[in-house]
């Protein structure tokens, strides 16, 4: 006895066990990657599962029934990814995102939420501390997760009607339930909302100006993301992305808009605001603009990868370094010395990787990595 059983779903990808570094460093708050980028935004993926199939990211021919989810023993604790959540904010992480699969889905998320509210930046200022979701059990869970600390929220909705939705989701769950849930958002206090619409060409373009006119003058921000070729599993083809440009000549028709400037540096999306003060919304250029240059965000995933670019290959196994029982200051040197040695641009270089495609290296999963 005493063998180590790994099991098959962590295999999935990549991700050495990261070397300790003969001499240990104390995190400055100040560490900047290979491009001069700074390290401030951490998404934790919580979960690998999700209750919906939207064929842009867990297609149901893929994730069907068969699908190897992790073991509930390969998913960091609440108590890991505080502690490693810790030494990101120690490296000037202000900004944690929780995500998935779908967070609401892990039980007790309300528990970690708490803990993390706890945290302080470098600079003694509490986490911005948000999440994303599908939105279809906010209804349920946005007064505790309020209670509990978290302090905005994103909510994931890409059409208004629902034949459209239903098509997308793929699971046959009605807009009106995700409505309910950012309605219980806002009276929560989780607030300023934003909802998140993937624009996917012939699939759900005709709803554009459909969703704009819902959410003008109700304070939510409506983002429009362009359709992207994350994981390996959605069959991305560039005539399915719609750019945002066309997305802005498609609501300016309606409504005259102008642009904002950037709130903070490394955000994703660019920001317009209705001229008649109807509010703001955003557009995430992924795909035609990618904003590589500023890109500070780290990825963690279920299992406690660190992944450094969302069309990551391969990644970083943190989870080893926690539970072979490493000291904050060995994780901590560690990581400092991933981060310095950063230099993926894959949005930038996204054409010469297509030509690439066939080499056998395969793109890390969205609900695995965390959106
Ligand atoms: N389950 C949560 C949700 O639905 O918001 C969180 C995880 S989800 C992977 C995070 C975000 O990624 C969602 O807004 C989703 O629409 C977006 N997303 C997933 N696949 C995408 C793709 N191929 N292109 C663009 N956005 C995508």
């Amino acid at each position: 006895m005493g063998e180590t059983v790994i099991p098959l779903a962590d295999l999935r990808y990549a991700a050495p066990v990261p070397i300790i570094p003969a001499r240990l460093v104390e995190p400055t708050g100040l560490l900047s990657d290979r491009l001069g980028r700074p390290l401030r935004d951490l998404r934790i993926s919580v979960t690998d599962r999700c209750n919906f199939r939207c064929s842009y990211c867990m297609p149901k021919d893929v994730f069907d029934r068969d699908y190897v989810f992790l073991p509930h023993s390969s998913l960091l604790s609440f108590e890991e990814i505080t502690r490693l959540a810790r030494i990101f904010v120690a490296h000037g992480v202000e900004k944690i995102r929780l995500t998935g699969g779908e967070p609401l889905l892990r039980k007790g998320l309300e528990t970690l939420v708490a803990m993390l509210s706890e945290l302080r930046t470098v600079h003694g200022r509490p986490l911005d501390l948000t999440l994303t979701t599908n939105g279809s059990v906010l209804a349920r869970k946005a007064r505790a997760l309020a209670a509990a600390g978290l302090r905005r929220i994103t909510v994931s909705l890409d059409a208004l009607d629902d034949a459209t939705f239903q098509r997308m989701n793929d699971v046959g769950f009605p807009v009106a339930d995700v409505l309910a849930g950012i309605e219980a958002a806002q009276s929560a206090g989780l607030g300023p909302i934003k909802v998140n619409m993937v624009v996917k060409r012939g699939t759900n373009d005709h709803q554009i100006v459909a969703m704009a006119r819902h959410f003008r003058n109700s304070g939510i921000v409506l983002r429009f993301i362009e359709y992207m070729d994350v994981g390996a599993s959605n069959g991305w083809r560039m005539d399915e992305v719609l750019p945002s440009a066309q997305v802005l000549e498609r609501l300016q028709a309606e409504w005259p808009l102008e642009p904002l400037e950037a709130t903070a540096s490394g955000e994703t999306a660019e920001r317009w605001r209705y001229v008649d003060g109807g509010g703001e919304v955003g557009l995430i250029s992924s795909v035609t603009r990618a904003f590589c240059r500023d890109c500070n965000r780290a990825r963690l995933s279920t299992e406690g990868k660190l992944f450094l670019c969302l069309f990551a290959t391969s990644g970083h196994d943190l989870r080893a370094l926690v539970r072979q029982g490493r000291s904050e200051a060995e994780i901590s040197s560690a990581l400092g010395e991933i981060w310095a040695g950063r230099e993926d641009r894959y949005s930038e270089l996204r054409s010469a990787q297509a030509a690439d495609a066939g080499s056998g290296r395969r793109k890390v999963e969205m609900h695995y990595i965390g959106g």
